[in-house]
């Protein structure tokens, strides 16, 4: 088998890896190099986490368990710093060194940061990555200023996200109109007027020399002499391709790795695709080209003389909110061009088409972009529109059948998904072909709607146009579990209750599932909605739970393991530390740390060393990994502190034994505090209790990780029985109504704080659920020890063969 590495494991790289795996999926041994330590995610969709739209799990494009069932090696938070092309080989800042018959450089680019004074200031960023987004969310949490500077698509987003997340927000910008190349002025001064209305403050034509502050950024001097505050920069004014690494193999490098039309660099069997590649001197900066170039080298590199990838017409869109904009090729007139304008200003809508010789050359729309496709697709097919008169080329008329919404009027070949390169015919032929009913499985099977989704309504309606009177519109916009069926998390767990259903295969089978395996996505969540609804009987499907939980230790970056045995509400004793030394020390553990839940873990573990060294421990499961309970945090509260009200570490020891090992949709965290000091932390937590005089009170639904949330006061209680009995009911609660994967915030959240309180006043609920939690609790045992007494499971799970892949995602 050949070898193929690629470095970066991004967007347009794992996509070209996609392709490849498409056409000849055992062709290569693939490792991949990712510097980010995470697996492939929509970055697209950062601007949609800043506005609050959705968190991150949601937009993982390629989970962990996706390059395992591919064999693909991922080394995450491990990045690429040589290429020897001489010897065919790769060196990582880890040390690692990999051989390559082909290698793909697919590294992306970094934010462009002003180089003038004060730019490392604390509390300047750009805005490219997951960590920017975070640090964005935590300012804005402490900070209330912010200053974007870039009026582009990028800025704009970003501020957009800034004033939902509380902040006053102004935008710098050095031209005399936003988005200057893609927009008008007329357009450019719309888009302004909306902002503002929205609440973004504009400093135009501003150029920024300084940024001030000590060490903390505090404000920005502007060329003219003028300043303003800031407690917050962002920099958005570019980005710059990624190719250090390309550079310093002496690879040819100009604005970015010089590639050919099929993908190849100056140096042979290497070659480069995405925002680090410069094709005929263009660097692209969108999906929609660079999904394009994955396709050719993907077919190139499978060695099929495919098409050459000839460049690309890019169509613009902004991601805010009551913003309707679109704007593809030229913009400006030149002498050559006619223009066709229309310009309501009552209604703020405008349209701009450039000509040149019949040929649809540009396009700016603004305030109304139903024709955008259509007019994509006549510009770049140089469509011929001397038949035409100009208002119908401006209007959806020019068919003579109806408005471009009209799915029945549009070609085939017309482009619905741009990011994706998905057409209307290629949608039609996959639902008539793979009998689709939703749009899930069609953005499922088509990649259609699957970056920045803006093409979903369109989706939509070639869905309903195609299925006809079989076109079922709240189905259709049914949530399924994943491609692998059209049956959502309500139905499911109603078929699995109604047809007695008992195991994972069973139900896909009875349920018809159209991939007969599963994937990744629906077999963890049909193995958990089988054990909470058949509380005692269901045998656990070890094999369809996700990787970490299988190895019952969670995989860290370079493939080693960690340990993290239990220490019930994080008190601990001078015998338990001493075997955690001596286990340490004789498997020569590099990393001995204190965990953030109140106990100690064993970094950079061998796997075939894993059941010896529980043995050895002899304490039980931290359950570090799992979506279960992972730890009550408490604080030392009455027992030794001169605040403490309440005895936390009693209260959270009870709390960790009995619920420890629960299966639940997400992890759950717990913390205990004796004062409303709360030195656990308790507010942050899934559930928190702080005590007060005479009794504690519980919070619900914090959550101290990306989604930064205060919990909400549930109730308050006088005594420990209380507490345990509606910690019992809550959980349950929340394990029979979650969707698999929902932390207890979101869940809080979707179903109403008012509406989960009254279900838990009623005290006959109440006992059902806490029955119910009892019957679960009952039937769990503790792993590491059924590990150590059981052969077979050594054998399966952690003998020395076993395939390795990077981290799995905190
Ligand atoms: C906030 C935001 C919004 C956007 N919105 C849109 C939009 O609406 N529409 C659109 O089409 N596009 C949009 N984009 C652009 C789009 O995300 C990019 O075009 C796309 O991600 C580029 O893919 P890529 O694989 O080339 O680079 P990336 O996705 O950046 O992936 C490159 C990866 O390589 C890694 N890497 C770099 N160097 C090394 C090394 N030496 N070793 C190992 N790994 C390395 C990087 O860490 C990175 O993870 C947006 C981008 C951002 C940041
Ligand atoms: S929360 Fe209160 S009781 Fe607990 S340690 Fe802090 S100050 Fe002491």
């Amino acid at each position: 088998m050949k070898k193929l590495v690629m470095i970066g494991n991004g967007m347009a790289g794992v996509r070209t890896i996609e392709e490849i795996l498409k056409v000849a999926p055992e062709q290569f041994k693939i490792t991949i190099f990712g510097q980010e330590p995470y697996p492939n995610y929509n970055r697209i969709k950062l601007s949609n986490i800043l506005q609050g739209d959705t968190n991150f799990e949601d937009i993982i494009i390629n989970p962990l368990d996706w390059y395992k069932e591919n064999n693909i090696e991922l080394f995450t938070g491990d990045a690429v710093t040589k290429i020897d092309v001489e010897q065919k080989r790769v060196i990582s800042e880890q040390g690692r060194v990999v051989e390559y018959d082909e290698l793909i450089i697919a590294t992306g680019s970094n934010s462009f940061i002003l180089p003038i004074p004060g730019a490392d200031k604390i509390g300047v960023t750009g805005f490219r990555d997951i960590e920017d987004c975070e640090m964005m969310i935590k300012s804005s949490k402490q900070y209330k200023k912010a200053v974007v500077i870039g009026g582009g698509l990028l800025g704009l987003e970003a501020a957009r996200g800034l004033l939902n997340l509380g902040m006053q927000v102004d935008v710098v910008h050095l031209m005399p109109n936003l988005m200057e190349r893609q927009l008008d002025p007329i357009a450019s001064s719309l888009l302004k007027t909306e902002l503002e209305s929205q609440g973004m403050n504009f400093l135009m034509e501003k150029e920024t020399v300084e940024i001030l502050g000590d060490d903390q950024v505090k404000g920005l001097r502007f060329k003219d002499g003028s300043e303003v505050e800031a407690d917050l920069v962002v920099m958005a004014i570019g980005i710059k391709s990624n190719t250090q690494v390309a550079r310093d193999s002496g690879i040819y490098v100009n604005r970015g790795i010089v590639v050919n039309d099929f993908m190849e660099t100056s140096v042979p069997h290497v070659y480069a695709v995405g925002e680090c590649a410069e094709h005929r001197e263009i660097v692209y900066g969108l999906v929609a080209p660079l999904y394009e170039q994955g396709k050719v080298l993907a077919s190139r590199i499978c060695g099929n003389v495919g098409e050459p990838y000839q460049g690309s017409v890019t169509g613009t869109q902004l991601k805010v909110a009551g913003v309707d904009l679109f704007s593809a090729g030229e913009i400006f007139e030149d002498g050559s061009t006619k223009s066709i304008m229309v310009y309501n200003e009552y209604d703020g809508v405008y349209k701009k088409i450039l000509t040149r010789n019949n040929v649809i050359v540009g396009v700016v729309l603004y305030g109304d972009t139903k024709d955008s496709t259509k007019l994509y697709r006549m510009l770049t097919k140089k469509e011929d529109i001397s038949g035409m008169t100009s208002i119908s080329v401006l209007q959806s008329e020019c068919t003579g059948e109806g408005g471009s919404d009209d799915v029945a009027s549009m070609p085939n070949d017309e482009l619905v998904c741009g990011c994706n390169g998905v057409t209307k015919g290629a949608i039609v032929e996959a639902i008539k072909t793979q009998g689709l009913t939703t749009l899930d499985q069609v953005s499922h099977c088509t990649n259609a709607g699957r970056s920045c989704g803006r093409c979903k309504p369109m989706v939509s309606n070639i869905l309903a146009y195609t299925l006809g009177d079989q076109f079922d519109a709240a189905a259709a916009q049914k949530t399924s579990i994943c491609g692998c069926t059209t049956i959502s998390r309500e139905e499911l767990v109603e078929e699995i209750k109604a047809k007695g259903l008992t195991s994972v295969k069973e139900v896909m089978n009875v349920l018809e599932w159209n991939n007969e395996e599963g994937c990744t996505k629906c077999r963890p969540a049909i193995n958990y909605y089988l054990g909470m609804i058949h509380m005692d009987e269901y045998k656990d499907d070890r094999d369809s739970r996700l990787v970490n939980e299988k190895m019952h230790a969670n995989i860290q970056k370079d493939g080693t393991y960690s340990v993290v045995p239990r220490m019930y509400g994080g008190v601990t004793t001078a015998a338990d530390l001493k075997k955690i030394a001596e286990v340490a020390e004789k498997y020569d553990v590099p990393l001995v740390k204190l965990t953030g839940g109140q106990r100690i873990g064993l970094f950079g573990v061998k796997k075939e060393d894993l059941p010896q060294m529980w043995e050895e421990l002899d304490m039980p499961s931290g359950y570090a990994y799992g979506k279960t309970l992972r730890t009550v945090k408490t604080c030392v509260g009455a027992q030794f502190c001169r605040y403490g009200t309440q005895d936390s570490m009693s209260l959270g020891i009870e709390l960790e034994k009995k619920f420890e090992r629960l299966d639940t949709p997400h992890k759950v965290k717990m913390g205990v505090s004796a004062c409303p000091r709360n030195c656990s932390e308790a507010g942050i937590k899934d559930i928190g209790f702080v005590g007060i005089d005479g009794g504690w009170e519980i919070y619900v639904a914090g959550n101290g990780g990306v989604d930064l949330r205060p919990g909400d006061l549930l109730c308050t209680v006088k005594t420990q029985e209380e507490v345990m009995e509606l910690t019992g009911a809550y959980l349950q609660y929340y394990r029979e109504t979650a969707n698999y994967l929902e932390r207890t915030s979101k869940w809080v959240e979707r179903m109403g704080l008012e509406h989960v309180k009254e279900v838990l006043a009623d005290e006959a609920t109440r006992k059902a659920l806490n029955e119910r939690m009892d019957q679960t609790l009952r039937k769990y045992i503790e792993p590491w020890n059924e590990a150590i007494q059981s052969e077979e499971i050594q054998d399966k799970y952690y003998a020395k063969r076993m395939i390795t892949v990077g981290s799995e995602s905190k």
